[in-house]
């Protein structure tokens, strides 16, 4: 008894003194072989799924529970104590990048489908009926519109990310103004809103750090329930899509993440071993809005950019900086044009890097989000999922490995929010550079 409890103890030691990646990792590795050596078991697939997913779904729970507040106090602490003209200026240098990253992201994901050509020879003909997503992608202007929000607390409640950015900004420059209020009074009020707000911000990073506590169980979880589901079908005829989408993003991490931290002066490695935690998170829980906590602290406490830029580049860099998503859907229009047997003509594809660059900011920062903007890429080119056509079997064959596509494509989200956050913060000469080892 006394030897069993004394393992349990040394069981749980380890757990909270091994390294916090280090755990993670191992959760996702042991959470992928789980995973694929049950995905050969159909039979036990579904049992396992319902006896383990409580355990996933309460990681995504409880970091759901945080992104709002996050959002919100660190929005308004950064919108706060940082000049309003500077926020401007910071707020185009970030915009810039997200919009030129993001439509680089698109070519390179049409480079890679025209050299690999995922789906030629596939010929598939209508039946198969997929028209089961086919929920209305919004409106260019629709989306510009939606981002001031009529009611903040309905936003707030309803976790909508850009009007709680908008009403966050304006509520943080709304405070550093009444903070030079010539009423004594006021002024002091606003000090101390300023600072309950800075309290509260600190609160929510705690939590987080908490929560992460219990990321490598939920990690393993959410992977192997992931794996076992879909990791069989993606060894069919979709390899190759899936293979072309993940050499892209490959590609787009090491060649121009890699290439613009380089032309910055600053190390690939130290980015990689700063930003890793939120990174992986974001593969396994397939959402840039979840990952959100995770995203700002490291950011602040591994890569030293301060809360004035990341408070507000990251909450808008988890919803409208889709590189990921970009190479995602140039990938998969290229994919369904020859799998219909319409390869894409060059007009075309210049469309997509059109299309799929702003569906990507449209695009929300969570699971899934992206395959339905993907209609709004095949609308602009011509290729319409109607109900049993041969576009809409093509498009249920990729919404059936999405889950694989949407890891691979959120951790590269994730990764572009963070490089650009960095750059910014080192072009305002913000960066904390002893943490790059400068
Ligand atoms: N899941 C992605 C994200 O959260 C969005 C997508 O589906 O492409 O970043």
């Amino acid at each position: 008894m006394a030897t069993e409890n004394a393992k349990k103890k040394g069981a749980l030691d380890w757990y909270f003194k091994t390294n916090l990646l280090r755990r993670i990792l191992i959760g996702l590795v042991l959470g992928a072989i789980v995973g694929v050596v049950l995905g050969f078991f159909p039979d036990a697939v579904g049992p396992y799924v319902g006896a383990i997913k409580f355990f996933g779904d309460l990681f995504i729970r409880l970091l759901k529970m945080i992104v709002v507040p996050v959002i919100l106090f660190s929005l308004i602490t950064g919108a706060a104590s940082i000049a309003p003209s500077r926020l401007g200026r910071v707020g185009v240098k970030v915009m810039v990048y997200y919009l030129l990253t993001s439509a680089f992201a698109v070519t390179i994901g049409l480079v890679f489908a025209n050299i690999f050509r995922p789906g030629l020879g596939f010929n598939i003909i209508g039946a198969a009926g997929a028209a089961g997503k086919a929920a209305a992608a919004p409106t260019i202007s629709q989306i510009l519109l939606n981002i001031v929000p009529t009611n903040p607390v309905e936003s707030l409640t309803k976790g909508d990310v850009l009007p709680i950015i908008f009403f966050a900004v304006v509520f943080g420059l709304g405070i550093s103004f009444v903070k030079d209020s010539k009423n004594d009074k006021i002024a002091k009020g606003a000090d101390t809103l300023y600072d309950v707000c800075n309290a509260a911000a600190e609160t929510m990073y705690k939590i987080v750090g908490g929560i992460m506590q219990y990321a490598p169980v939920g990690v393993f979880v959410l992977i192997s329930i992931v794996f076992a589901q879909q990791g069989p079908k993606a060894i069919g005829p979709l390899l190759i899509v899936t293979l072309t989408v993940y050499i892209g993003l490959l590609v787009h991490l090491f060649g121009v993440y890699g290439g613009i931290l380089a032309i910055n002066k600053l190390g690939f490695i130290r980015y990689w071993k700063g930003a890793n935690e939120a990174i992986i998170t974001a593969f396994v829980t397939r959402s840039s809005g979840g990952t959100l906590p995770i995203t700002l602290r490291v950011t602040e406490e591994n890569l030293g950019v301060p809360r004035t830029i990341s408070s507000f580049s990251l909450p808008l860099g988890a919803t409208i900086n889709m590189d990921g998503t970009a190479i995602y859907l140039g990938v998969c229009a290229m994919f369904i044009g020859y799998a219909t047997g319409n390869p894409l003509t060059f007009n075309q594809q210049l469309t997509v890097v059109i299309t799929a660059t702003l569906a990507s900011i449209g695009t929300a920062g969570v699971p899934g989000a992206g395959a339905i903007m993907l209609l709004m890429v095949l609308e602009s080119i011509g290729l319409k999922v109607t109900e049993g056509s041969a576009v809409a079997a093509a498009y249920a064959m990729i919404l059936g490995i999405d889950a694989l596509l949407d890891m691979g494509r959120t951790a590269l989200n994730v990764a572009g929010d963070i490089t650009g956050t960095a750059i910014v913060a080192k072009s305002e000469k913000e960066l904390d550079l002893a943490k790059w080892g400068k």
